[in-house]
């Protein structure tokens, strides 16, 4: 049992259910759990293993990534100005030549990324598993470092040859990859309050896998507490016309056709919904991933995001693999995703008549306060998490402090967490992630970040011979 308090913290940003904000603010943590949340003046007094003095800087929930392929490190700011098909069809070959060593060392590259720019709990979707490849590597990893994770089992099965797009060498059979998706649940899956590790199964898309395969990957997670669904999809208008071209269906009614909508199902992009099927998502729970910096990257388009949320839709936010965003920056991701809203045609002004050229957005899109809430709270919805997202006692003891004292937030005093995301991004001084310092000072406490830049280097000699 150790305890620690955390105190005279300039502003204490708790995003709980009444969204307090606490000027003076401190934090009693037990191991691994918030036990009490209020003011120095409140908390001050209580007595603890050790104490920290944060009265230079913010503080906030760890934020939550809720899609990523870190394997895509190893193939950065690669294809960079070519749309999405050529972009796999380019990129396929090299992924193909993954082996675990590889996975491990990009893995760690994106962890690191995304807990300095204040990650603390992280999903990863790898579907290519060349050469033997296993998740229970970025799995190892993720304990290594200390960061939260929902490791996505993703799994491509239709390619070439069957009419799909992977080339065949990057795909694998549907019955080795429901039995590995077995095996890792019964190995990592585990579902208690403030669990480290959970798994979530994760066909990579539409038009690389069967619908019988989405339907049992269903089946498999349904019959396991708290196992989640993700995929891809409406993240291309290439999909909608493979969907109606192979199943007579849109992409979503595609999705309902398998059993893919439930609130235990949330969705990478979602950019072209329909105001209807905007409506089924909101219905049925289903939870969409935003991914801004991706979508402005490939071209893609911009979600519904605003309309979503009058909706009522779970909405959080991802990063996107390492290849099409090319980092892992989650102050950069709620930026951009206010940012990408308020640029959207307001359709108020884009149909304002006298033809008036180009489109107009709008500044109530997104707030700022409203893009760090997708990336905290909206985030744990998505895994299904109802013990992290925002501080109050008995929740996980993940939390970030970022200073305020450095040129990028002179002149905010007067509303400082809004400045995180109207001046960021930023790295955080501090990120404690399950009660445990990972960031201090500004530094890592465990992680050797040459060492794993020296292995990630060595790997992409390696692999970019191919
Ligand atoms: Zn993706």
């Amino acid at each position: 049992m150790s305890t620690l308090l955390v105190k005279n913290i300039a502003l204490l940003a708790t995003f709980d259910d009444g969204r307090r904000e606490i000027p003076d603010g401190a934090l009693l943590v037990r191991d691994n759990v918030i036990e009490a949340v209020g003011t120095t003046h409140e908390l001050g007094g209580r007595r603890a293993d050790r104490a920290l003095d944060l009265s230079c800087h913010i503080v906030m929930p760890g934020m939550v990534n809720t899609h990523h392929h870190m394997y895509q490190n190893l193939t950065r700011v690669m294809v960079q100005d070519d749309e999405l098909l050529v972009w796999l069809k380019t990129l396929y070959p090299v992924w193909a030549e993954l082996d675990d060593e590889a996975i491990a060392a990009s893995a760690r590259i994106a962890m690191a990324e995304l807990i300095q720019s204040g990650c603390t709990t992280s999903s990863d979707h790898l579907y290519v598993l060349p050469n033997d490849c296993t998740l229970d590597t970025t799995i190892e990893v993720a304990r290594e470092i200390g960061l939260r994770f929902h490791a996505a089992r993703g799994a491509m099965s239709r390619g070439e040859s069957q009419g799909g797009l992977p080339p065949d060498r990057c795909v694998e059979k549907e019955e080795d990859i429901l039995k590995d998706a077995e095996r890792l649940i019964h190995r990592y899956h585990d579902n208690s309050r403030h669990s480290m590790s959970r798994i979530v199964l994760a066909p990579c898309s539409p038009f690389s896998v069967t619908p019988g395969l989405m339907q049992e990957a269903a089946a498999i997670a349904r019959a396991h507490p708290g196992v989640h669904l993700h995929s891809h999809l409406a993240e291309e208008l290439f999909e909608e016309t493979y969907c109606q071209e192979i199943y007579g269906k849109r992409p979503v009614e595609f999705a309902e056709s398998v059993g893919w909508l439930g609130p235990d199902v949330w969705f990478a992009h979602a950019i072209f919904l329909s105001s209807a099927e905007i409506d089924r998502f909101a219905e049925t729970g289903t939870g969409v991933a935003h991914c801004p910096s991706a979508n402005m990257r490939c071209g893609q388009g911009i979600a519904k995001i605003r309309e979503m949320l009058d909706k009522g839709v779970n909405v959080g936010l991802g990063v996107d693999g390492s290849a099409s965003n090319d980092t892992s920056n989650m102050f950069m991701e709620a930026r951009l995703a206010m940012m990408l809203q308020r640029v959207a045609p307001h359709k108020y002004l884009s149909e304002a008549p006298g033809g008036r050229g180009g489109f107009g957005g709008t500044p109530k899109a997104l707030s700022a306060r409203e893009a760090l809430e997708l990336a905290t709270r909206g985030g744990a919805r998505l895994l299904g998490r109802d013990d992290i997202g925002y501080l109050a006692p008995g929740m996980s003891a993940d939390f970030i402090a970022v200073n305020l004292n450095q040129l990028g937030l002179s002149g905010t005093e007067r509303d400082p967490l809004a400045a995180l995301v109207l001046c960021g991004p930023f790295r955080v001084e501090y990120s404690f992630i399950n009660g445990k310092e990972n960031i201090a000072k500004g530094a890592f406490t465990g992680f050797d970040v040459e060492a794993a830049l020296a292995r990630h280097r060595k790997t992409m000699d390696r692999l970019h011979r191919y």
